[in-house]
């Protein structure tokens, strides 16, 4: 039998990367096993060292809404490369990819690029506090906002999956300025607001790094009028939720303007891209039009601009693919709803657009208590029958499932029958 050549990288990698991996949920730790190292995707599939193939639900955990290598973004990339990768000097193409968010996101009236969610959230979060002249944050459990002290505090994602919410590292004192509510208690975050000293809210709009949770109704406008009654910033963490859930991400979907928003993943194509944008009496807060600082020598990298260019660009010019988007979810709704019929499975299936989430849990699922209710031991047989199955889905509950435009009907009857004949083990039937 020919060695495989994913344990061999593996063995490579964890000599010389911490865990063998870039970001920690890659490595399987909670579920075990050797993870997949990709050598090329293409449309909605992967093809790892071993030449192995599997569907992907992961999407980059979210940047690829137009499926992987998508021609459009690929020859921006090409065409952008060959004529210099980095100049640290202003574009066109910024401007134009600016041009794009601030076109397409409702609230944002200017916006600045960095190179990460986290670094758009991190300096959102000085833009708020400059702003109010408060030192207080408010975020949710089970929220994630990138991996800035402020924010590990009862984190969500990688940070839940591997049971360091909160991290050894953060000071004291910057955990202190950070005060955690329950998502989707409105009750929760009014008594955390009272006091004056919260600078802004935090929210994932719709949750998606604890699973995917949706935000009740009226959770959204409940915090827009309880920010606005105690001179707090609202902030949408968009970073997953941004052109994702619709061209404008959630706030246009459910109606609501948040201050402050902050993106990342999609509009990069794929590259690293991240933004926060809003109002331009607080964002000419920023430097150099302000005095917040904040800086970056690759922030608007031509192919980094070229590639949101033109992932904007073609989503823009395609407003069908939300509509095919939501067939392949209704398709999945209706695939899962039989299964749980059928076998009575605890099952509860959370769904936004092309974000979702299957809990092995009976529910319902609306907050990091209900989220995290399930067995991590039924999860991982449940991970890896399914990649058994050459379905790759997060190696964690706590993580979201994404369609793309790559995704056809097909693609999910292929993950609904590894679904059932999956469940079937899980639930030992
Ligand atoms: N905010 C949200 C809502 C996210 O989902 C993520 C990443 N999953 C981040 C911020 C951090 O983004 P990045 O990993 O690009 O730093």
């Amino acid at each position: 039998m020919t060695p495989s050549r994913n344990h061999t990288l593996f063995d490579q990698a964890r000599a010389v990367i911490p865990g063998g991996v870039n970001s920690p949920v890659r490595a399987f730790g909670k579920v075990g096993g050797t993870p997949p190292f990709i050598e090329s995707a293409s449309g909605a599939t992967l093809r790892d060292a071993d030449g192995r193939e599997y569907l992907d639900f992961v999407g980059s955990w979210g940047p690829m809404l137009l499926g992987h290598a998508h021609p459009a973004v690929i020859g921006a990339v090409v065409e952008a490369a060959q004529r210099g990768t980095s100049f640290g000097a202003p574009t066109e193409r910024e401007v134009g990819l600016a041009r794009r968010v601030v076109e397409m996101v409702p609230s944002i009236e200017k916006v600045r690029f960095v190179n990460s969610g986290t670094e758009a959230t991190m300096s959102a979060l000085r833009v708020a506090r400059a702003a109010t002249g408060r030192s207080g944050m408010l975020k949710y459990r089970g929220g994630y906002h990138g991996h800035a002290d402020a924010f590990l505090v009862e984190a969500g994602s990688g940070a839940a999956t591997l049971g360091v919410p909160d991290s050894p590292g953060v000071t004291p004192g910057t955990a202190a300025d950070t005060r955690t509510a329950e998502y989707n208690d409105l009750d929760d975050t009014r008594r955390l607001l009272d006091d004056g000293r919260v600078a802004c809210v935090f929210v994932e709009p719709v949750a998606g790094n604890m699973g995917c949770v949706p935000p009740a109704p009226g959770f959204l406008e409940g915090l827009r009028e309880l920010c606005d009654a105690t001179g707090t910033l609202l902030v949408f963490d968009e970073v997953m939720t941004g052109f994702r859930v619709a061209p404008g991400g959630a706030q246009e979907r459910f109606g609501v303007r948040p201050d402050l928003t902050t993106l990342g993943k999609i509009v990069g194509g794929g590259l690293p891209v991240g933004a926060f944008g809003g109002r331009t009496d607080l964002m000419d807060l920023v430097a150099p039009a302000g005095p917040v600082y904040q800086a970056g020598t690759l922030s608007g990298n031509p192919l980094a601009s070229a590639a949101g260019n033109a992932a904007l660009a073609f989503i823009a010019e395609h407003p069908e693919l939300y509509t095919h988007l939501e067939a392949l979810g209704g398709q999945l709704d209706d695939g899962i709803a039989r299964i749980r019929g059928t076998h009575g499975y605890p099952l509860t299936w959370n769904r936004v657009g092309s974000m979702a989430s299957l809990f092995l849990t009976e529910g319902p699922v609306t907050d990091w208590p209900s989220a995290s209710a399930g067995e991590a031991e039924r999860f991982t047989r449940f991970f890896h029958g399914m990649l058994a199955e050459g379905i790759y889905l997060a190696p964690s509950p706590y993580e979201a499932w994404f369609l793309s435009l790559a995704h056809t009907e097909s693609h999910m009857d292929r993950l609904l029958t590894a679904l059932e004949r999956t469940l079937a083990t899980v639930f030992g039937a």
